[in-house]
């Protein structure tokens, strides 16, 4: 087979796809200017050119108290340390208050594998949370695999878990904790969390039972390209599976400060490549997004790469502690977007609630 970027250039421009062997060769072969045009043909499909979207976000991590011991992570804290925490109702009101305050309308919760908290705590809280702010705002209240935690501690079905969840007032569950989605990472860093079949299943569970989700990954471990390959390659299927069910993918970067695994962090264009690769390979997702979160300002440049969303996160603790930084100031953030050249519109809640299952 002719791999050779005229040839995919010409492909993409066709309406063609790229396939897992295509990307390989593209990630060990291709300029970075190369990247960037194959990115910017795929995401003209779905979008204007030379124009992004955000969002004003945090996550409000209600307990750091976690059994599944992931290598990579900064954050967990094991039951019975002086240093976990499981936060208030109230404490929780006040970080969404203050985010309203500052303009924002979106949040995620996340947490740990907590075995103090079953079903009903998640519903308690979620039911308040809706209650009180109905409409105005929208949140991800769990990642898939907190969700998977939560119905074996219960002693439930994850589908009859949405079910409860989504009577509680939950719309969105995000596909945080994918990290590499290769059954030989998932057994090297965190055989307790999941196995890859199981996190697909659910997943499907969580759209069957009329939630949204999203797809993330993170790289900067020790992941081999075969592994994010395998990564990559089965998030497609199952987006084709599914009908372009999933609202968008995220991609951010392993941060090595106060973990087990430590290691240091890949380089800001190695991120900006992947980013490239993601939006020539996932071409049935509309929205890529890119990392503020873990990237700052090179995560802006990500938009010249094929992205064309992301968050302004105010805060998250877990990544925090593995040594991102957070830049609270909107305008300087937006400024780096601009001078990657982009116009910046702000994404209202109204579409998170809408702009999804064709
Ligand atoms: S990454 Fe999540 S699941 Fe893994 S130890 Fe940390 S809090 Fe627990």
């Amino acid at each position: 087979m002719t791999q050779s970027f005229q040839h995919f250039e010409s492909c993409l421009r066709g309406g063609g796809r790229l396939q897992r062997d295509d990307i390989s060769w593209l990630w060990q072969n291709a300029t970075d200017e190369e990247l960037q045009v194959l990115a910017n043909i795929v995401r003209r499909r779905f979008h204007e050119p030379g124009v992004a979207t955000y969002v004003l976000m945090r996550i409000i991590n209600y307990t750091n108290i976690c059994v599944a011991k992931c290598d990579y992570c900064s954050f967990f804290r094991m039951p019975g340390s002086p240093e976990g925490y499981v936060r208030s109702e109230e404490w929780i009101f006040e970080k969404i208050d203050e985010l309203v305050a500052a303009g924002g309308d979106f949040f995620g919760l996340n947490g740990g594998f907590n075995p103090a908290l079953k079903i009903g705590y998640y519903v308690d809280l979620f039911s308040s949370i809706r209650r009180r702010y109905g409409d105005s705002i929208e949140f991800y209240a769990m990642t898939v695999v907190e969700l998977i935690y939560v119905a074996k501690l219960s002693n439930l079905s994850v589908r009859q878990t949405v079910d409860l969840l989504r009577d509680a007032g939950v719309r969105w569950i995000t596909g945080g904790g994918a990290e590499v989605l290769a059954d030989s990472f998932r057994q090297r860093h965190n055989p307790l969390k999941y196995t890859v079949a199981e996190y697909y299943d659910s997943l499907r569970d969580i759209l069957d039972g009329g939630l949204k989700s999203t797809a993330t990954m993170v790289v900067g471990f020790d992941e081999t390209l075969e592994e994010r390959l395998e990564h990559l390659e089965e998030l497609r299927n199952f987006q084709d599976e599914t009908k372009n069910s999933l609202f968008s993918f995220l991609c951010w970067t392993y941060k090595p400060e106060n973990n087990q695994l430590g290691g240091k962090e890949i380089s800001p264009s190695e991120y900006l490549r992947h980013l490239a690769l993601c939006r020539i390979y996932l071409d049935n997702f509309k929205h890529i997004r890119t990392s503020v979160l873990t990237q700052n300002a090179n995560a802006l440049r990500g938009l010249q790469y094929g992205a064309d969303d992301f968050d302004i996160p105010w805060e998250d603790e877990v990544t925090q502690m593995a040594g991102a930084i957070v830049d609270r100031d909107v305008n300087r953030v937006l400024g780096y977007a601009h001078e990657s050249g982009f116009g910046t519109v702000c994404r209202p809640v109204a579409f998170q609630a809408t702009a999804v299952r064709k």
